[in-house]
């Protein structure tokens, strides 16, 4: 009888610890229907983003980017990547071809100490990874001598611009918390840096009293460079997806951080009205990080990982929370220590789960993926991560599912954001392919034009499940008809590459790079 009421006890313990991931599941649900909703939230938070100054949680911030490089670009560009995790240099040789574009990088983590330390520490770490840079370059004899440099910087943060070579940060995002910071300008902070390293360094767009006012005659002067464009990552992207083909009307981040931009017709930014531009369009940063409805699935977790993130406020960066790699880990950490909460196999070894971020994103892609027949990759990052050893093979499986049910809603929630894009622009077909619209820019041939979608980021380009789910996802909400046009095309690297292409098409073309 002992033995009985132990085993309907323990099968108990198994239903709840199921029912708990079956709730998640549920609240998960990113139907079709649902999908849908966002879209539209999606396109009229764009809307009102665009119409007035803090008229949406999405920011629609302008970034004077008003041409994007399109091939023709010849000559040697730098660009300098800060983005969540890694600061990279590098620098593109761009020859006659396309396919010509010879890079040299060096990348290196960002030391976690200077998310959280002063402005002045992380521009530091960037102008002497500068310096050493250009010494480097100096002392290598098989590349040709450059005395000039021309540099694009892609800082992967809000930032408002007042230039295309200056802005002032807004607010700092995944895991950075710099105090100081916010509210400066950032072209300001890297050349204050640059000037005390001895780099002569002028932004392109900063007036000559202003470049006085930095005392550039006690520069050493090793070097000249000049910053001709601040970029987001996003801009970077679009700006390679666009080099290599120009039918690119849009740029997705999911990695660390996640967030799109696209080129809208200035006309339609409202709230900068006589806006005028060569194009008669510009590339706007919307900080879709920030986007929030009603209509996302958020559940319990999201709601608790919220209040415990350095940046907590009910939907502050709430589509970035169920999307980005940042959080994805951290979600899942959050439902399995719920689920051990109904099972004893957990016991108390468990306190790790307890620690918040303790499982990385990629860690858990690689057990989502882990296709040994015994789930091996699994009990081994549950052992030596989570420090929980010997996780039958049965609750294993479940954790599987709860990878999948998180990776799911993240890919889906960001192909709905795609569409959401498509559909302010007028590329999604839902206004009718045969309606001869011309107003946004669509055909008026009957026939949808080629829209094409450049993401970056290793969600998307070294997770395959979430970029399954994603494809999918987009194709299905799209419909049959209208999916075929639409292309997403991976632009790797392009947050950094796009930077120095930007340089390049942004730098007189009569100043030659190359001495
Ligand atoms: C930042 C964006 C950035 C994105 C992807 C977000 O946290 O706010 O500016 O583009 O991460 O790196
Ligand atoms: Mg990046």
């Amino acid at each position: 009888a002992i033995l009985v009421s132990r085993r309907v006890k323990s099968r108990r313990k198994w239903n709840r610890m199921v029912g708990v991931l079956g709730e998640f599941e549920e609240g998960c649900s990113t139907s079709i229907g649902r999908l849908r909703q966002v879209v539209d939230a999606m396109d009229v938070e764009m809307h009102a983003g665009l119409a007035s100054e803090g008229g949406s949680k999405l920011k629609m911030l302008l970034t004077f980017i008003d041409n994007l490089p399109n091939g023709n670009e010849k000559g040697n560009y730098y660009a300098l990547d800060l983005g969540g995790t890694n600061f990279r240099i590098l620098r593109l040789q761009l020859g006659d071809e396309r396919s010509m574009i010879l890079r040299h990088d060096v990348e290196q983590p960002i030391p976690p100490a200077l998310m959280t330390s002063t402005s002045e520490d992380l521009f530091d770490f960037i102008a002497s990874s500068l310096e050493q840079f250009v010494e480097r370059e100096a002392n290598s004899s098989d590349l040709p001598l450059v005395k000039r440099r021309e540099l694009g910087f892609t800082f992967s943060f809000p930032v408002k611009q007042t230039s295309v070579s200056s802005g002032i940060l807004i607010k700092w995002t995944k895991g950075f918390s710099i105090e100081d910071m916010v509210g400066k300008d950032v072209a300001e902070c890297l050349q204050q840096a640059m000037i005390k390293r001895g780099l002569d360094m002028r932004v392109a767009a900063l007036r000559k009293d202003e470049a006085l006012k930095f005392n550039l005659n006690l520069v050493k002067a090793i070097e000249e460079i000049t910053i001709h464009v601040y970029v987001n990552d996003t801009v970077g992207t679009l700006a390679l997806g666009h080099y290599h083909d120009e039918d690119t009307v849009a740029a997705v981040i999911i990695g660390t951080g996640t967030n799109a931009c696209y080129v809208e017709r200035t006309d339609a930014i409202i709230k900068c009205q006589g806006l005028l531009t060569n194009s008669g369009g510009m590339v706007v940063n919307m900080e879709w990080g920030n986007f929030w409805s009603s209509h996302l699935p958020r559940t319990s977790y999201d709601v608790d990982l919220d209040t415990d993130s350095p940046n907590p406020n009910d939907q502050a960066r709430g589509f970035e929370k169920m999307i980005s790699g940042m959080y994805l880990g951290d979600i899942v950490r959050r439902v399995i220590l719920s689920m051990s909460h109904e099972l004893d196999i957990f016991g108390d070894v468990a306190s790790s789960l307890l620690v918040p971020f303790i499982l990385r994103t990629p860690l858990m892609a690689v057990m989502h993926e882990d296709d040994s027949p015994d789930l091996r990759e699994v009990a081994r990052i549950l052992k030596d991560t989570l420090k929980i050893p010997d996780v039958p093979l049965k609750v294993r499986k479940l954790i599987v599912k709860v990878c999948d049910v998180v990776t799911r809603r993240a890919a889906r929630l960001a192909a709905a954001g795609i569409v959401g894009i498509l559909k302010k622009i007028g590329r999604d077909g839902s206004s009718g392919i045969m309606s001869g619209r011309t107003k946004n820019g669509g055909e008026s041939s009957g026939k949808m034009r080629r829209t094409v979608v450049a993401i970056e980021g290793g969600l998307y380009v070294r997770y395959s499940m979430f970029r399954e789910y994603l494809n999918e996802a987009v194709a299905e909400i799209l419909g049959e008809e209208i999916a075929p046009h639409v292309i997403l095309r991976v632009s790797e690297d392009g947050s950094g590459i796009g930077a120095a292409l930007l340089a390049a098409s942004h730098s007189s073309p009569s100043v030659d790079s190359v001495s």
